[in-house]
C-alpha cells in the first residue's frame, strides 16, 4: 500500500507564546518533536507535507464555547481579567493569564480545524497537530492546562460531514470535556484510557459513565489502576477499544495522544513506555480511515518528544508495521541523551504491579464488557 497523505501542522509562530514558566504545560514540545522528525527526514518524504495552523474563527470556536466565555477570554488575554472570568476558571493556577493566551490558544486549535479541514477536502488521510489536544476545556470553562477545545470542535466539524467520527483519548488523564460534549449523541463515539480518577485529575471518567439517551453505549471510559504497564494496556485497548471500533466502523479518528501515560511523568503514575503508543497507532492506521491526531499532556518534555516523534514516524509511514517485542528500542526513559531511536527500552514489571494492576483491569474489562457491549450487538 502506498504511503498515506500525511501532512504535520506546525509554525515557528507559535514559539512565541510561553505559559508561565514554573507552569508544567511546556509550550517547547511540538518545536522539539518537529526538530526530531526533521534531522530523521520525516519532513521531507514525499507523500508529507508541513502545513501552519490558522488562528480559528470564533464562528467555529462557538460551536463549542459560550460568546460569554470567549469574550472573557479574549479581554483577560488584553490585561481585563476580572471576577467574572475567573468564574469560568480563566486566570487559577492550572489555567493562568499570560501573554498571549488568546491569540496562542486561538492558532494552536486552529491548527486542529486545519488537520479537519484538509481531511474533510482530501488532501490529506493523516494529520498531526501536536500543539493541540486541550480535551479539559468545557463551553464555559478553562480548566486542567486548556482553553479552547479543539478536540471537540474538530469532533463536531468533522461529524457534520462524515457519519460516526471515533475519538480516542490515550492521555493519563480522562478526556471529560469531549466525553460530555458528546454525552448524549451516537454520532461521535468517545473512548478514554486514563489513570484511575480516583487517584487523579479530574475526578472523571468511571467505567460505569457510558453515555445517556441517544448516547448510551457511545461514550467509554477505562480507568487504569496506578502502576498499569505496557502489556495490561495493551491487553485492555485490544480487549475493549479494538472490538468497538470495529462494530462502530467510523468515517473518521480523531485521536488525543497526550503522552503524560508514559513512566516517569512528573504529574501522573502509570507505567508506560512508548511502544505502547506505536502499537495504537498501527492498529488505528489498520482501519484504513482518515485520522486527525494532536498532542495533549506530557510533562516530562524529553518522553513525550520521543513519543510524538516516534508517532509521527509510523503516520508517515517510516515505520511499517514493526511489531512490539521485534522493535524494542535501547533508550532509557529518563535518559536526556538521545542516540538515534525513538522507542523506549521495557520495563520491568514488579510483583505488587501484577498483584494491584491485573485484577482491576480485568474487573473494568469485564464491566465494560457487560454495560457498553450489548449495545453494539458485541
Ligand atoms: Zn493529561
Amino acid at each position: 500500500m502506498a504511503a498515506r497523505k500525511a501532512i504535520f501542522i506546525y509554525s515557528p509562530e507559535l514559539e512565541k507564546y510561553h505559559y508561565p514558566p514554573e507552569h508544567p504545560f511546556n509550550t517547547v514540545r511540538a518545536k522539539k518533536a518537529r526538530e526530531t522528525i526533521n534531522s530523521m527526514g520525516l519532513l521531507s518524504r514525499s507523500n508529507v507535507r508541513e502545513v501552519p495552523p490558522v488562528p480559528a474563527d470564533r464562528i467555529v470556536l462557538k460551536k463549542f464555547h459560550s460568546a460569554r466565555y470567549l469574550h472573557a477570554l479574549k479581554s483577560t488575554s488584553q490585561g481585563r481579567w476580572d471576577a467574572e472570568a475567573l468564574e469560568m476558571g480563566i486566570g487559577t493556577q492550572d489555567c493562568p493569564v499570560f501573554p498571549g493566551l488568546y491569540e496562542y490558544a486561538v492558532l494552536a486549535v486552529g491548527g486542529t480545524l486545519v488537520a479537519a479541514k484538509q481531511i474533510l477536502a482530501g488532501d490529506a488521510e493523516i494529520a498531526f497537530n501536536p500543539s493541540g489536544g486541550f480535551h479539559h476545556a468545557g463551553p464555559e470553562r478553562a480548566s486542567g492546562f486548556c482553553y479552547i477545545n479543539d478536540v471537540a470542535l474538530a469532533c463536531m466539524v468533522l461529524a457534520e460531514r462524515v457519519k460516526r467520527v471515533l475519538y480516542l483519548d490515550v492521555d493519563v488523564h480522562h478526556g471529560d470535556g469531549v466525553a460530555y460534549a458528546f454525552y448524549d449523541r451516537s454520532d461521535v463515539m468517545t473512548i478514554s484510557f486514563h489513570q484511575d480518577p480516583r487517584t487523579l485529575f479530574p475526578g472523571t471518567g468511571f467505567a460505569d459513565e457510558i453515555g445517556t439517551g441517544q448516547g448510551k453505549g457511545y461514550c467509554v471510559n477505562v480507568p487504569l489502576p496506578v502502576g498499569t504497564y505496557d502489556q495490561v494496556y495493551l491487553k485492555a485497548f485490544e480487549a475493549i477499544a479494538l472490538p468497538l471500533i470495529k462494530a462502530y466502523n467510523p468515517g473518521v479518528f480523531v485521536f488525543e495522544l497526550g503522552a503524560d501515560a508514559l513512566a516517569g511523568d512528573p504529574l501522573a503514575h502509570l507505567q508506560l513506555t512508548n511502544n505502547v503508543y506505536a502499537e495504537i497507532v498501527h492498529h488505528l492506521l489498520a482501519f484504513n480511515k482518515p485520522v486527525v491526531a494532536t498532542g495533549g499532556g506530557g510533562y516530562n518534555v524529553d518522553n513525550t518528544v520521543r513519543a510524538w516523534a516516534l508517532a509521527w514516524s509510523i503516520f508517515c509511514g517510516a515505520d511499517a508495521g514493526q511489531q512490539m517485542g521485534q522493535a524494542i528500542g535501547g533508550v532509557l526513559l529518563e535518559s536526556t541523551e538521545w542516540q538515534g531511536g525513538l522507542r523506549d527500552r521495557a520495563l520491568a514489571v514488579s510483583e505488587s504491579q501484577l498483584e494491584t494492576v491485573v485484577p482491576a483491569v480485568e474487573a473494568t474489562i469485564e464491566t465494560i464488557k457487560s454495560t457498553v457491549f450489548p449495545i453494539h450487538g458485541l
